[in-house]
Order: structure tokens, then sequence, then C-alpha cells
């Protein structure tokens, strides 16, 4: 065994994980970071950078075959699905080096490739090592949560770990699970010619505001998409190749590959959080507004802390906790600002609270900004007109928007900034925005806000009537 003493300890390499080795190192701490599996966790290998390749991937075969209301022939596209797997692989091995051993120990940090259990609430161990640590960091992430539906066991089915590396093309891809990951999976797979069946036990994404929501199911069910709503899977039977998912009303869907993207859980099974004096929460890591688990010299971040799942969460709290560990300074979460993205096609963003939760908290307070795609000139010529932008304000302050259409992962970049930086509507509407661009469509629904004020308030009206009486 060897003995190691460092200052901070971070266990698991993927976003969260690498973030806080990466600036902690930078900051002049002597940092050691073990992972068990992959550089670079599940974003880079299993998750948001695969699934954005299959998405590239499909969206190229959908433009070959959709290519005539531009003026261009529709064609079938001949789509090599191995291939299509191969430039998903290609585009992790671009990114990889970012996240690799080399680029790390070049950094300065110690990396050890081996899982971490704790000792004591000081003390872990990576394989021959132990290692005592001032802070330690836990970012394990999480897993597929496969339920134990009745029958599941006897067939072959794939979660997000193993279907980037299918080779087959999937003929009728069942896909349990109707939220972000599998509605995302099912698009790309029907745009690469596959039948897909989306099976959800409640909404399809539930989550999200059911009107922005609604026009994104509505354009993935009129690409072909089977999704099928309130169907509980309650026994799954056959084999490779001849799968039926059987709901609870006694529906029966049947294909020939079975995805599981039902949600996720966290990656603790290994810690022997007990011996640190960890407490679990519901789901994950019990952690407080400074993600400081119940032992106060570890951290936990990222998805095994339980709360919003995304890359750019464990990248924040990566920001906040290095703030608390290498200064002692507070930290404190925030979440009111923190946006999320859907990549289907059209997307679906959100930042800060929907309608539904604005109108709980704030009542008759809040006014809700709406503007359509239809009159942006930009999506007319792109002729992705299939969008709404709706921005919630009170007192002039936005405290959330939702967007569905083209873009909408880009457009909710401005309303993060002006919902973290607590600015007025009035900031977007004094911007002047390129035209003819998607993003005017921020300016727009900034204008929507105010305009009723300017051009339905008969008070503007008679100031202007006075005033030109006695302009000369
Ligand atoms: C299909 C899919 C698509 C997604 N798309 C997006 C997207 O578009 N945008 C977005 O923001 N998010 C997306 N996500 C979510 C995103 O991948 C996660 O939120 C993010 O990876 C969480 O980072 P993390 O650091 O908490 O955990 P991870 O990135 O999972 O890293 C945890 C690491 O810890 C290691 N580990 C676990 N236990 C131990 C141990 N005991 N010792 C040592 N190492 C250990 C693991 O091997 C892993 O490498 C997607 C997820 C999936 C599944």
């Amino acid at each position: 065994m060897t003995k190691i003493k460092t200052d901070l300890l971070v266990i698991g390499a993927g976003s969260g994980g690498l973030s806080v080795a990466a600036g902690a190192v930078q900051m002049g701490a002597d940092v050691t970071l073990l992972e068990g599996h992959k550089m670079g966790g599940d974003c880079l290998n299993y998750g948001c950078v695969p699934s954005k390749a299959l998405i590239a991937s499909g969206k190229a075969a959908w433009g070959q075959s959709h290519a005539q209301k531009y003026g261009v022939a529709n064609v079938a596209p001949k789509v090599d699905y191995a291939a299509a797997k191969d430039h998903v692989a290609d585009v992790i091995a671009e990114i990889e080096p970012n996240d690799s051993v080399e680029r790390f120990e070049g950094l300065g940090v110690r990396v050890i490739q081996e899982y971490g259990e704790f000792l004591s609430p000081t003390e872990v161990k990576a394989g021959d090592h132990i290692i005592t640590a001032r802070r330690i960091v836990i970012a394990t992430g999480s897993s597929p949560l496969v339920p134990p539906i009745p029958g599941l066991e006897n067939v072959p089915y794939l979660t997000n770990e193993t279907l980037f590396e299918l080779r087959e093309q999937p003929e009728h891809l069942l896909i349990i699970g109707g939220g972000p990951i599998g509605l995302e999976m099912a698009q790309a797979h029907r745009r690469l010619g596959s039948k897909v069946t989306v099976i959800e036990g409640m909404k399809a994404l539930g989550k999200d505001d059911p009107e922005l929501a609604a026009i994104v199911l509505e354009n993935l069910r009129a690409e072909g998409i089977a999704i099928e709503e309130d169907a509980l899977a309650q026994e799954i039977r056959g084999g490779a190749g001849a799968i039926e998912v059987e709901t609870k009303d006694g529906r029966v869907f049947k294909g020939t590959h079975l995805l599981m993207a039902v949600g996720r859980k966290a990656n603790i099974d290994k810690l022997n959080l007990e011996a640190a004096g960890i407490e679990r929460a519901r789901n994950g890591i019990k952690v407080d507004s400074g993600m400081r688990t119940t032992n106060k010299k570890v951290y936990a971040i990222g998805d095994v802390a339980g709360g919003l799942q995304f890359t750019h969460v464990a990248g924040y709290h990566a920001g906040l906790i290095i703030r608390s560990a290498l200064f002692g300074l507070p930290a404190k979460e925030r979440t009111d600002h923190i946006p999320w993205a859907t990549y289907t096609d059209p997307e679906l963003a959100q930042v800060g609270l929907t309608e539904a939760q604005a109108r709980e908290k704030h009542g008759t307070a809040l006014e809700v900004a709406r503007f359509h795609f239809t009159h942006n000139d930009r999506a007319i010529a792109e002729r992705k007109t299939a969008g709404l932008i709706k921005v919630m304000v009170v007192k002039g302050r936005p405290v959330g928007a939702s967007i569905a259409g083209y873009q909408a992962g880009e457009l909710i970049n401005l309303w993060a900034l002006v919902i973290a930086n607590r600015l007025k509507m009035s900031a977007v509407a004094n911007m002047v925005a390129p035209y003819p661009t998607i993003g005017e469509l921020n300016k727009r629904a900034a204008g929507a806000y105010f305009s009723p004020r300017l051009f339905e308030n008969p008070k503007v009206k008679r100031i202007v009537g006075f005033v030109q009486r006695w302009l000369p």
C-alpha cells in the first residue's frame, strides 16, 4: 500500500470532477483524481457527446429526404448505421484528449485509474493507495436506472451505456421512457430509418411546459414516431429481434430492440459512504446549499448530488466548491438561473420558472410575454416556423423563459444571462439584434412585453398628441 497525502482528492473524472481538478491544480493545490472507468465520464462516453453526434447523423439523413421545400429534390438517404456509429466514435475521439490522463497529468494532477472507497472520514482507498486529503470531492455521477419490470431480466436490452456501440440498425426500436434521452434517441433513430415506438408511463417530456412540449411532440409524431403516453410497462417478453412490451392497460408493443431510458440512479454503491459519515438522500448524496455532505470535509457535486443532472450543472458545482475548498469562502448554490435543453428538432429549452411554477409562486404579479416563430423572418426563410417563446416576468424582471423551436438551446442563453444577473426586460428590449437572425426572437419577446404598455396605453397617445401640437 502506498500512502498519499493531498490537498484535494476528487473521486470521479467526469464533467464535475475534471472541472474541479483542472481548476484547483491551476490555482496551486495538490490534487489527486480517481477514475475507476473511463476518463470523461458519462457526458463524453455515453451521454451528451455521442447522443448529439448521432442526432447530427439523423439530421443529415433527414435533410436529404426533406429538401424539396428548398427547391432541391428529395432523395432517399442511404444510411449506413454502422458508419454513423463510426462518426459517433470519431467525435468522442476528437474531444477525448481534453479529458485524458495525459492532459491532467500534464496540468500536474496525480491521476489514479482506480475506483475509490472510503475507509474513514478522511481516508480513501484506491487500488494499492490509501489517500488522506484535506478536502474530498465526490463526483461519481449516475448510471441508467433499470426498473425491475417482470421479464426484463430475460430480454436483451440497451441503455445509454450500450446503445452507442450497437452496430446493427434496429428495424424497430422500442424505447421505454419519454423523457429527453428517450426522445432524442427516438428521433435520431427514426431519421436514420428505424421504426420507433416510445412507451411512456405518464406524459412525454413531462418535466417541461406542456404547451411547449406539445409543439415538440407534434413534430416527432409527424415524423412517424409512435409516442404512447399513460403506457406503464408491466411485462416484457420475447428475445433478441422479437421483443414485446405489455402495458398496465393491456396494450402490447412489438419491436426488434429495446432501449431503457426511464431515469438515472446515483453512483454511490462503491463508495462505502457509511465509513465516512456521509448520509444519502432520496436521489443521491445529501448536500447542503454549499454542496457539502454530512461530513463537512467532503463535497458531492454533479449527478451524484441528486439535483439537476446536466454537464453544465456539474461544471457550475465545480466552480462553487473550488471557491469554498481552496479559499475557505462561503459558497451557495443557486438553481433559478440554470438552463437546460432537449436536442430534438424542434429543440426545447428552459431556464428558471415555467409558466405554471411562476403562476404558483407569483400569482397575479406574473405577466407572460409570448412570441411565435412564425413571425421571425429567418425562421420563415429556413422553414422552421414551428415554435414559441414564453418569458415569465414579475415587476419587469424575467423569472423564467421557455422556448420550443429551431435553435431553442441557443436562444435560451440570453435568458440565462438575464436571469443570472437579474436584469430587466428593458435590457433585452434595448439590444439591437442583427437582421435576420433567429436571435431576434428574444428581442421580439421583450417587445411583446412592452408593446401593450406603449401601443395600447391611452396616456401615451394623449402625450404624443399634445407634443405633436406644439412641435415646430
Ligand atoms: C444519453 C445522455 C445524454 C445526455 N445529454 C446531455 C446534454 O446534452 N447536456 C447535458 O448538459 N447533459 C446531458 N446528459 C447528462 C450528463 O451526461 C451528466 O449530467 C454529466 O455527465 C454529469 O457529470 P458528473 O461529473 O456528475 O458525472 P459523470 O460524468 O458520469 O462522471 C462520473 C465519473 O465517476 C466515475 N466513478 C464512479 N464511481 C467511482 C468511484 N467510486 N471511484 C472513482 N471513479 C468513480 C465514473 O466512472 C465516471 O467516469 C446526458 C446524459 C445521458 C445519459
